[in-house]
């Protein structure tokens, strides 16, 4: 889907701190985070809803956010490692993976890179060209 957002950042054509990927599917860190390590899990290719994604894909998805949630376990030290999915911002299938940030304890230089990824002047203008393209949508 051409105008899509996330398939903008499948294909590259949008930045994103890309954290994993498979065949199937592709995380991210979210450019709104909730918490430090808030990851958004996409499938590849569009789908509108995640209950939409084939089974063949589904496997290599829901395997792709367990290793996004077993990551922010580990990373994080915290084992409460949150999963969401709504799906009305983007209307693109994702799940949140979002750590507990009331008892995390990323290392240091981790909790440095998210801070400079995930609140960067930069993020934040991308995220107000994404509002614009949301609302077209
Ligand atoms: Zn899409």
């Amino acid at each position: 889907m051409e105008e899509c957002v996330f398939c903008k950042i499948v294909s590259k054509k949008l930045p994103a701190f890309i954290l994993f990927e498979n065949e199937s599917a592709i995380a991210f860190l979210n450019i709104r985070p909730y918490t430090k390590g808030h990851s958004l899990v996409i499938p590849k290719k569009h789908h509108r809803w995640i209950w939409d994604i084939p089974k063949e894909e589904a496997a290599q998805f829901f395997e792709l956010c367990q290793k996004v949630a077993k990551h922010l376990q580990k990373t994080s030290g915290n084992e409460l490692v949150y999963s969401l999915t709504v799906g009305e911002e983007v209307p693109h299938a994702h799940f949140h993976i979002i750590p507990n940030d009331a008892v995390s304890k990323f290392p240091k230089a981790l909790d440095d890179v998210i801070d400079e990824v995930a609140f960067s002047p930069e993020l934040h203008e991308l995220a107000g060209v994404l509002d614009e393209l949301i609302e077209k949508v």
